[in-house]
């Protein structure tokens, strides 16, 4: 059986409900930009199931991604069933 040894107190796919999660300044990371097309989207909300930031924006008929947390990973742009979201370069904005 392999041991995770933890190191810190935030190294775990859980939080403690007591304390606040680490909060990064993610948006910082960001090279691409998540760009939605309100005509193909659904409104299904799989990118924000997806988004490992949590950062997507219910705006109850779209989603929309928060870009002071958005780290330009694209996920959402991979999983949207649509192919509604496409990564833009930052320079583009
Ligand atoms: S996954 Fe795509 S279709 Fe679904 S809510 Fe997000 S952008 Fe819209
Ligand atoms: S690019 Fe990544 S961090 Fe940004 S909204 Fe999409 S899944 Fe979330």
């Amino acid at each position: 059986m392999v041991k995770i040894k933890i190191h810190t107190k935030y190294e775990g796919a859980w939080s403690n409900a007591d304390e606040l999660l680490l909060c990064l300044d993610t948006g910082s990371w960001r090279t691409e930009r998540p760009v939605m097309d309100e005509e193909k989207c659904n409104y299904c909300g799989l990118c924000a199931l997806y988004c490992p930031t949590q950062c997507m924006i219910d705006m109850e008929d779209q989603f929309v991604p928060n870009l002071d947390f958005c780290k330009g990973c694209g996920i959402c742009a991979k999983e949207c069933p649509r192919k509604a979201i496409r990564m833009l370069p930052e320079g583009e904005f």
